[in-house]
């Protein structure tokens, strides 16, 4: 794990160790980012440990203080010092949910990765139906919102509009209706990990990921406590980071602008030629605005060019693999014919 793995970090344990199986992994690991999330932690806690317990197995809940202001800090080093279950992570300040939740997910340790909100909107009792998907062979459950209760006109719709515009630019489709609540196996989380770029859309890039993804559809319940933290102008940023994390066609359409001058362009000068030689005249307003829309197209087509080269560098700095290989199938005799 690169980056995000190098990254500094000052790990406290606490008073007890953490919640493991002999000698490895737990078996779950539940993340949560917090913002200001004082006011509901405790019953969050409460939610997420009763469901945990139910399972009879090894887990751990990683909560990430993502900079709170409100005394989230505090009662989380308090969970973390009365329950070895408990991990707590801190940032230095506010980077945001998504990188909180890879702060999280390069802190937990579990064999599977359950995200929530940690205002419960997505309910932890989902988890042994998502668990079950797992035991059939999925590598990704994901909620997907059947409804969402107390969200706004404004917020449904922009929602909508998102995720149509979303898909229709995207190079690989992102399911509508999801956020970061999902269940993942740990070579999904390895790989996510192994992706270093700073501007982070996580549902698009577990897409991207691949491997057996399935949706799991439930009602979006009301925050329990607070209010949203992601006001308009987050949300306008979450969009543009995620139709730039997952298409290059924003730095295309000069090209298709260009295309459009250069008929405009061809279409003028024709009937300029056809005037000439019919009556010897040539509409001069025509022919200006001819060259005019020769002209932009050579730039808009300048930029386009300069758009596909841009495009390669952001590729290429993001640093993801070239593919992923989820298995390699072949009979135990072929390695060794070919080996002698
Ligand atoms: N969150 C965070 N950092 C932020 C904003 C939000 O860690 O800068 C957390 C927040 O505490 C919550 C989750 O991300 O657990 C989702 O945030 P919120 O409920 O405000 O978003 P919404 O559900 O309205 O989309
Ligand atoms: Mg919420």
């Amino acid at each position: 794990f690169n980056a995000l793995q190098t990254g500094r970090c000052r790990v406290d344990n606490g008073a007890r160790a953490p919640h493991r199986e002999e000698g490895g992994r737990p078996f779950l690991s539940v993340v949560a980012p917090c913002y200001n999330e004082a006011d509901g932690l405790d019953t969050f806690y409460r939610e997420v440990r009763k469901v945990c317990d139910a399972l009879g197995r090894t887990y751990e809940i990683v909560l990430v203080n993502d900079g709170s202001t409100d005394g989230t800090r505090e009662r989380m080093q308090q969970l973390a010092r009365s329950d070895a279950a408990i991990v707590a992570v801190n940032l230095s300040r506010n980077f945001g949910q998504e990188r909180a939740l890879a702060a999280g997910l390069s802190v937990c340790r579990g064999e599977l990765v359950l995200i929530l909100d940690a205002d419960l909107q997505d309910p932890p009792d989902l988890l042994p139906r998502m668990l079950a998907r797992i035991e059939e062979g999925a590598d990704v459950v994901y909620g997907q919102r059947r409804s969402r209760e107390g969200e706004t006109w404004f917020k449904r719709s922009s929602a909508w509009l998102f995720y149509l515009l979303l898909n229709t630019v995207s190079e690989t489709p992102v399911p509508r209706n999801t956020g970061p609540f999902r269940l993942m196996r740990r070579r999904v989380v390895d790989e996510l990990l192994s992706m270093p770029e700073p501007q982070r859309f996580l549902r698009g890039l577990v897409s991207w990921v691949g491997f057996t993804q399935e949706p799991i559809l439930y009602d979006r319940q009301r925050r329990h406590t607070g209010q949203t933290h992601f006001p308009v102008r987050k949300m306008w940023a979450l969009a543009c980071d995620a139709v730039c994390s997952l298409s290059r066609l924003p730095l295309r359409l000069a090209g298709w602008f260009a295309l459009v001058a250069m008929l405009v362009m061809a279409a003028a000068l024709l009937r300029c030629g056809y005037d000439w030689f019919s009556s010897g005249t040539v509409d001069g307003w025509l022919a200006a605005f001819g060259l005019l829309s020769g002209l932009s197209g050579m730039q808009l087509l300048s930029l386009h060019i300069l758009g596909e080269y841009v495009g390669r560098i952001a590729e290429q700095t993001r640093g993801r693999p070239l593919f992923i290989i989820e298995s390699v199938v072949r009979q135990p005799a072929a390695a060794g014919v070919t080996a002698e």
